[in-house]
């Protein structure tokens, strides 16, 4: 654990990036992972605390992705580790698929007042969130006796064979795997960015194209499983769609008994200010997919399905590892701390955010369609003439990571900020501040007194 009495709030850049330590790993490290891996920036992580990062080198970042969306509640919560130590002590493995444990049951009853909707629930755990999209993939075939599934250009939901079917993000996901698994069929996501951004297709347009065109032209709606949506896509840019989406969505399954999947493992567990980002919406799906920030970075997911959907016979689908009782017993503690106090956080420093990024776009004309909920937002990167520019949003997020600043990418010159839950409103003024400095320099103006927040090399 960092020190605390340290005071890591703010970062603090000691060597040139990356340090002499994290170069020597860096090096070892390309000659043995595999080339597929996309590390964003040399990042060698020692320790995290809270909303900080310590590297190799020992320079201090403030962590504005959490380990892409997963570290809820920060890394290295004390709450999470003392769980996680007490049920390490007691018992690392049982295999729930086969034999029963307290920490599985319990989490499972939890996941199951906790998603929307008050019917009764039944749980199936993963260790990821693509096996969890495998496990709603498979669960919706198998009790519809309907082998399609409809799913939305932009969306990520993982890398495994039904899940990349269903992803349709980034051709480099696709390429050289096919044929993928038959019988998905892709349709517009309803992006309401307006402004410099044409959007690409407005909420009615996405439903009359599912029920006037495809329907009627492509596939019979009968032979039509689910329809698998994330609430707001993430690594197809952080976009929201408009208010109506969701409902005409659910309306449109209801009419053809088709299931609606939600896929959560990004925008669930709180990090939108709810517990699943669909609620913002008043929608109950059929199945939701959880993973990401639900045991605040042990590997844990889940689908938690209307009960009656679960007609799967013992043996039509498990897992060894899923539901490892570790990762449930910080599956529990993260819970516990989200509906505590981390949600309220979510949503207040979410908002502080969004206000601070509205007047930075009116000074920054770079900035474009600041946009999300809670913890979850995005704004996109766009050169004189408002189209995309992808080149600049990566300088942005290089330039920040060297004054001790960690972003990502999104869509296809989006920013997301995904910050832990237990982000204080002077972290995120810290963030703001780096990045100011970083658009300044960008759009040649010059620099203000005082440098670099972080003390960087940049
Ligand atoms: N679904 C969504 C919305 C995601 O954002 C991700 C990962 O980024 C996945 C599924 C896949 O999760 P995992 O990487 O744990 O397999």
């Amino acid at each position: 654990m960092l020190d605390v009495k340290r005071e890591v709030r703010v970062p603090s850049i000691q060597t040139e990036l990356p340090g002499p330590k994290a170069r020597r790993m860096v090096e070892r490290d390309e000659r043995v992972t595999s080339p597929s891996y996309t590390r964003v920036y040399p990042l060698v992580v020692a320790r995290g605390e809270g909303v900080m990062i310590e590297d190799v080198d020992g320079n201090r970042f403030l962590d504005f992705n959490a380990g892409i969306a997963v570290c809820s509640t920060g890394h290295c919560h004390p709450r999470v580790v003392e769980a996680i130590n007490r049920q390490a002590a007691n018992l690392l493995h049982m295999s729930g698929t086969d034999f029963y444990y307290p920490a599985e049951l319990e989490l499972a009853e939890k996941l199951t007042q906790i998603t929307p909707g008050k019917f009764a629930k039944r749980v199936f755990f993963t260790n990821s969130g693509t096996e969890a999209v495998e496990a709603a993939f498979k669960l919706a075939r198998y009790h519809s006796k309907r082998q399609n599934m409809i799913a939305f250009y932009g969306a990520f939901h993982g890398r495994t064979m039904g899940a990349v079917s269903l992803t349709a993000s980034k051709v480099t996901h696709r390429r050289g795997f096919g044929p993928l698994v038959p019988g998905v069929i892709h349709v517009p996501y309803a992006d309401c960015r307006g402004g410099n951004h044409k959007p690409s297709a407005g909420s009615p347009n996405t439903i009359d194209l599912i029920e006037k065109t495809l329907f009627r032209k492509e596939v019979a709606p009968d032979e039509v499983a689910a329809i698998f949506v994330e609430p707001i896509q993430g690594e197809g840019g952080y976009l929201v769609p408009p208010p109506e989406f969701h409902r005409e969505l659910r309306a449109l399954c209801d009419r053809h008994g088709i299931l609606l999947v939600v896929d959560e493992i990004q925008s669930g567990m709180g990090r939108t200010g709810k517990m699943c980002a669909i609620e913002h919406w008043g929608v109950e799906p059929d199945i939701v997919c959880l993973a990401k920030g639900i045991a605040s970075g042990l590997p844990l997911g889940a689908i938690v399905a209307r009960a009656e959907l679960m007609d799967w016979p013992p043996g039509a689908h498990a897992s060894t590892f899923g539901g490892n009782p570790v990762a449930c017993a910080a599956a529990l503690e993260t819970i516990a701390l989200l509906e505590e106090e981390l949600m309220e956080n979510a949503t207040r420093q979410g908002n502080f955010l969004l206000a601070e990024l509205a007047k930075l776009k009116r000074t920054h004309p770079m900035i474009a369609e600041v946009r999300g909920k809670g913890l979850m937002i995005g704004f996109d990167i766009v050169a004189a003439d408002g189209s995309p520019a992808p080149e600049e949003a990566e300088r942005l997020v290089q330039m920040c990571f060297h004054k001790g600043l960690l972003l990502l990418r999104c869509g296809e010159s989006g920013i997301r900020i995904c910050p832990p839950l237990v982000v204080t409103q002077e972290h995120c003024e810290t963030a703001l501040s780096i990045m100011t400095e970083c658009l300044d320099e960008m759009s040649g103006k010059p620099a203000r007194a005082g440098g670099s927040v972080a003390g960087a090399k940049p």
